[in-house]
C-alpha cells in the first residue's frame, strides 16, 4: 500500500497503534495535531522510571560489571522519576496510590526482578535499541528493551509493568506486538548465525508480593497476519484523517479529555 508513504505522522510503533485502536480521536490529538497534554496517569512515569532503573543491571551485565543493589536501583528509579514529573503535567493518580506509595511499590518490584535477573545468563547484545523495519508495507519503528544472546537463540525481551499477572486473553490479544519485535531483528540473525528468533514479555506486577512472569509463547500464522491488519487498518485510517471519537471508560484517564468533551465533565 503506496499511500502510507503519506502518512502525516512519523513512523508507526505498537503504542501508537494501540492508542489508534482504544480512541482514534486520541491519536490526532497526540500526534497529528500534537496537543498539549492536560494531565497524566502517574502510572505512565512509574513505567518509564522502573524501566530505567530495571536497565542499569542490563548495562552491568553487558559491560561485565558488578550488578548494582536493590538500594542503587531504587535510586535510579527516584531520579527517573523526579526528572520525569518534572517535565509532567498534573500528574493523576490511581485510587489509594501517592508519591510515597508508588515508590515503596516500585522498591518491592525491582527487589523480585533483580532476584529474576540473578538468574540469567544470555549475553547482552543491546539495551533500549530502536529498531525500523516495515510490516505488510508500513514502515514501523520498536525500541527493543534488551537483545540478548543464549545459545544459537537470539532473545528479544519487553519489559512490562502491570497490576496482576496476564491471563490467556491478555497474551493472545499481546501476540502480535511479539511478532512485530521478531521482525525487528530479522536483519540481525545472519550476522549473528542465529537458529532461531525468540521474542517474549517479562511482566512484573505491582502486588504487595510482585511476580515475575516470563512469557515465551509461540507465534502462529495467524499472529502474523492480525499483526499485519491492525498495521494496514492503522495507517489507512490515518491517512484518510478518520479520527472519531470513542467514548467510554478511558475517557476518565484521558489527557484530552477537557479538548475532547468541554470543560463541564
Ligand atoms: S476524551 Fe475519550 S473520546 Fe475524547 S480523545 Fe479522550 S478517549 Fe477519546
Amino acid at each position: 500500500m503506496d499511500a502510507v508513504a503519506a502518512i502525516p505522522v512519523e513512523k508507526l510503533s505498537w503504542s501508537r497503534i494501540s492508542i489508534y485502536r482504544d480512541c482514534p480521536r486520541r491519536f490526532r490529538y497526540r500526534y497529528v495535531e500534537r496537543v498539549p497534554e492536560e494531565r497524566v496517569s502517574a502510572a505512565l512515569p512509574f513505567g518509564g522510571a522502573f524501566h530505567q532503573a530495571a536497565e542499569r543491571i542490563a548495562e552491568a551485565r553487558m559491560a561485565g560489571w558488578s550488578i548494582p543493589s536493590v538500594e542503587v536501583l531504587a535510586g535510579e528509579y527516584e531520579r527517573a522519576w523526579r526528572e520525569s514529573v518534572k517535565r509532567a503535567p498534573a500528574l493523576q493518580y490511581a485510587k489509594g496510590e501517592d508519591e510515597a506509595t508508588l515508590r515503596a511499590t516500585a522498591h518491592r518490584m525491582l527487589e523480585a526482578y533483580l532476584e529474576f535477573a540473578l538468574t540469567e545468563s544470555g549475553q547482552v547484545l543491546a539495551i533500549e535499541q530502536e529498531a525500523r523495519f516495515a510490516v505488510g508495507g508500513v514502515p514501523m519503528v520498536a525500541r527493543l528493551d534488551l537483545v540478548e544472546l543464549r545459545g544459537d537463540e537470539l532473545v528479544v525481551t519487553d519489559l512490562k509493568t502491570a497490576k496482576s499477572i496476564w491471563n490467556a486473553n491478555k497474551i493472545r490479544e499481546a501476540m502480535p506486538q511479539l511478532v512485530a519485535y521478531a521482525y525487528a531483528v530479522v536483519p540481525f540473525v545472519e550476522a549473528l548465525g542465529v537458529k532461531r528468533i525468540k521474542p517474549r514479555f517479562i511482566v512484573i506486577t505491582k502486588a504487595k508480593q510482585p511476580k515475575v512472569q516470563v512469557l515465551e509463547p509461540v507465534a502462529t500464522a495467524d499472529d502474523a497476519k492480525r499483526l499485519k491488519e491492525l498495521v494496514q487498518e492503522t495507517a489507512k485510517g490515518v491517512c484518510a484523517e478518520v479520527f472519531p471519537r470513542h467514548e467510554g471508560w478511558q475517557c476518565a484517564q484521558c489527557a484530552f479529555r477537557e479538548e475532547c468533551l468541554g470543560k463541564d465533565l
